[in-house]
């Protein structure tokens, strides 16, 4: 794969002892060492006006000079130096490459991932938060946008709601969003009744698992609800919040995702942009261990290279189950 990076975004220092610290990257780093066809983009920056398309402007201009005047704790979770400006600049410039590559038609081994941070989810429109202060898969979807695609997709498969991403597309007809997440953990929303409104009316598609969903759970929600409504969206491009917080050894879930269940996602993902003839870009967001983080983005890049993930025994249990029934309840897959 092609791995949008810069150096600029290990200087977003969130302290000694802050889950999302540069260490994620050096790790990812590290991991992708070992493998073949690893290269690596340094883009540019993510314009400041495209920024305020998707950002509230006064928001903006107050998280810039927060920075500028040398940072601290924004809240309790979400902290910034001087430099995180800087980083965050550079974050969204690399998920716009992602986004922009993936649409001029950049796929197979060429395949774009963004690995920047500050990651981008948990910001809305007019606040960070979460450990996050631009909402970079948005950004990179409204410079595809811009640049002429017609719809894009984002499916967020990080184990936390990406509140921002939904909160900035909630209204919006332009932008599909679905998002599998663990329920009750960290920002509390994404229930399967948020399902969009006005223009943008079914446009998002929330699958909160209890504790405990597995590989097995996540390719149903996929092979079931997400790719249908996807492939019914037909968007031009579809964007991965790619978190793997979600992994079984990942120390902030309680999800039972496996390396090669990442794996598994990322061909039903390349099987899904086939069918629909649209780019496909991934767009780094959570993953706080840095042994499974870098196993489960190489496996991501193996898949590309033509490794074939193992299958999963097991069947869909039943809490899951529920979940996509209540899904299909709300209108959901029967496209
Ligand atoms: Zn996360």
């Amino acid at each position: 794969m092609n791995f949008g990076y810069r150096e600029v975004c290990l200087d977003h220092d969130t302290g000694p002892r802050h889950p999302e610290s540069a260490d994620r990257l050096r790790a990812i780093r590290r991991g992708l060492a070992e493998y073949h066809g690893v290269e690596y983009v340094a883009a540019g920056d993510a314009d400041e006006e495209l920024i305020c398309t998707v950002h509230d402007p006064d928001y903006v201009e107050e998280i810039k000079t927060f920075c500028q005047d040398g940072g601290g704790n924004w809240d309790a979770d979400t902290v910034a130096v001087e430099d995180t400006w800087k980083a965050a600049l550079a974050s969204a410039g690399l998920a716009e490459w992602a986004a922009l590559s993936a649409l001029e038609g950049d796929d197979g081994r060429e395949t774009p991932f963004a690995l920047g941070r500050p990651p981008g989810h948990h910001a809305v429109a007019d606040n960070a938060m979460g450990f996050c202060f631009v909402d970079n898969a948005v950004v990179a979807a409204q410079s595809a946008l811009d640049e002429g695609a017609e719809g894009v997709a984002i499916f967020d498969w990080d184990v936390h709601h990406g509140n921002g991403t939904q909160d900035i597309c909630y209204d919006r007809d332009d932008i599909f969003y679905a998002s599998i997440h663990e329920d009750g953990l960290y920002p509390g929303t994404g229930d399967v009744d948020e399902t969009g409104t006005g223009d943008g009316t079914m446009t998002t598609l929330n699958v909160p698992y209890d504790p405990g969903a597995d590989t097995v759970d996540y390719l149903a929600a996929v092979d079931e609800l997400i790719a249908p409504e996807i492939e019914s969206f037909d968007p031009d491009l579809l964007l991965v919040s790619a978190g793997f917080d979600a992994h079984r050894h990942d120390p902030i879930s309680r999800m039972r995702v496996s390396s090669e269940g990442y794996g598994l996602l990322t061909q039903r993902m390349r099987e899904l942009t086939d069918r629909c003839d649209a780019g496909l870009g991934f767009v780094l967001e959570g993953g706080y261990s840095l042994d499974t983080l870098t196993d489960s983005l190489t496996t991501v890049h193996e898949v590309f290279d033509g490794y074939q993930p193992s299958q999963p025994d097991g069947s869909v249990s039943e809490d899951a189950r529920d979940v996509l029934d209540a899904l299909v309840d709300q209108g959901f897959g029967s496209t």
